[in-house]
């Protein structure tokens, strides 16, 4: 992609990603504005220079504009993306910008939940098999920020959400993946099918020497395997199937591409807990398949992989109560995958910012729980959904939630911050969120020490 004469790309959004777009543009010595609505942002000083439009945005900020990068966080809607399309500009998200600038093949990997998690088991499969190999996207580290680092025998496992596959043009991976596709952001997607079908723009692109994986126990993701042009490779961690990868028994185990069956590892040698994490486990599988990598290689990456922070970590024990921060369950279905698999009654804390979900699946949960400590916003609308079904208790802060899941939580239970909410409500980010339940639990923990 070449900048014509004085012709400007124009970042729209600048929280990470639009940062990273503008680095890497500037680096390729392509002509930028920069653009965000938030009057109080500034940029950081190896920027300073770049013409900065901020606060309330007319269109005139399109002057002389031919390409238009779209952070995450800027819906496709939004009336500059659409006066840009409308004047013919090309509008691209950060995924696509920074996919024109590689030559590594790129692993990409999209679903409603368990995507941090997968391609972070990936990333440890690769490095494992010992090939060179990046792990960014929405898991963290804007796919620009890194764009070129590889040469083509190393690969690239991104990371990608819905929001920036709505602007990709010719974003192509050799492999990409859905790992499930359940209700989510009812507040950016009026009608779910917009959803699932964005979702599938991951393969907007790929051809017949192309791989998909898939989980087949999800009927949204099998129907979108069957307009995949190239080859198919589903998992299922409900049972045998008669290709890819499947929970047989307690034995994780893959179909090879000559038809032969062989056993990866069994399901307690994995390093994290959980179905979800066997399901995330089987699809990192799959997704290295065809990559000549061998079981020896999964099997030793899987069983040293920790998890990542936010997603039923471990904060503390406390008298006999285990505290786990799980507060990247920003849905239902995650709060309640997080849950199903354990062992010990619960005391969970949810609520936060309500996205328009339906929290009526919680009650899927109710026998493994003892109590739940609500919080935020959507406090109310769960303990409409729980009424008479299991006890509930407002709680005015974290600290409080903390302090009450505490109170109520006896010798060997298990009291989880598991949200079914995003944060936005009371918290920037739901690392934040977890980041102050850890604080609030260890204050705890100090305090009866
Ligand atoms: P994402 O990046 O898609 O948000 P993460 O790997 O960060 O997913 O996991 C977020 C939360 O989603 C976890 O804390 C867990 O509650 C839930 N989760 C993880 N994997 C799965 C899965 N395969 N299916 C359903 N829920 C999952």
């Amino acid at each position: 992609m070449t900048d014509k004469g004085n012709e400007i790309t124009l970042v729209l959004g600048l929280a990470r990603s639009g940062l990273a777009a503008l680095r890497l543009l500037g680096r390729e010595g392509v002509k930028v504005r920069a653009a965000d609505e938030n009057q109080d942002i500034s940029l950081p000083e190896d920027l300073a220079g770049i013409d900065l439009r901020k606060g309330k945005l007319d269109i005139s900020v399109l002057d002389g504009v031919s390409r238009m990068v779209i952070s995450p966080g800027v819906p496709v809607d939004h009336p500059i993306v659409r006066g840009a399309r409308e004047t013919g500009v090309r509008v691209i998200s950060e995924l696509e910008l920074a996919y024109n600038y590689v030559s590594a093949p790129v692993i990409a990997v999209t679903g409603t939940n368990g995507k941090s998690t997968t391609v972070s088991m990936i990333g440890a499969i690769l490095e494992e098999a010992g090939k060179d190999v990046i792990v960014a996207g929405n898991v963290g580290i804007p796919f620009s920020s890194v764009a070129g680092d590889l040469g083509p025998e190393g690969y690239y496992v991104i990371e990608v959400s819905s929001f920036q596959l709505e602007a990709v043009d010719r974003f192509r991976p050799v492999c990409a993946g859905i790992l499930n596709l359940t209700p989510d952001h009812h507040d950016r997607y009026g009608n779910l099918d917009d959803y699932y079908d964005t979702k599938k723009r991951i393969y907007a692109n790929c051809r017949k020497e192309d791989r998909f994986f898939y989980n087949h126990d999800d009927s949204r993701c099998r129907s979108a395997a069957e307009e995949f042009p190239g080859t198919i490779i589903p998992f299922s961690s409900v049972g045998r199937i008669d290709r890819g990868v499947f929970l047989d028994g307690d034995s994780l185990v893959r179909i090879l591409s000559d038809g032969s069956e062989e056993k990866v590892m069994e399901r307690n040698d994995l390093g994290v807990v959980g179905l979800h994490n066997v399901e995330n486990a089987l699809s990192a599988i799959a997704a290295v398949e065809c990559l000549g990598i061998s079981a020896e290689a999964c099997r030793r990456a899987l069983s040293s992989f920790r998890g990542l922070r936010h997603r039923m970590e471990k904060i503390a024990e406390i008298r006999g109560v285990s505290f786990f921060n799980d507060s990247k369950a920003t849905n239902v279905e995650a709060a309640v995958k997080s849950l199903i698999g354990l062992d010990r009654p619960v005391v969970l804390i949810a609520g936060g910012y309500n996205k328009g979900d339906d929290f009526s699946g919680l009650l899927e949960i109710v026998q493994k729980v003892r109590a739940v400590v609500t919080l935020g916003k959507a406090a109310s609308l769960i303990e409409d959904v729980l009424a008479g079904k299991v006890e509930t208790y407002r709680s005015a802060s974290m600290e409080d939630a903390v302090g009450k899941a505490a109170g109520i939580a006896e010798e060997g239970d298990m009291v989880i911050l598991s949200p079914a909410c995003a944060s936005f409500d009371m918290f920037d980010d739901f690392e934040h969120r977890g980041d102050v339940f850890a604080e609030c639990v260890n204050d705890l923990k100090r305090s009866k020490d």
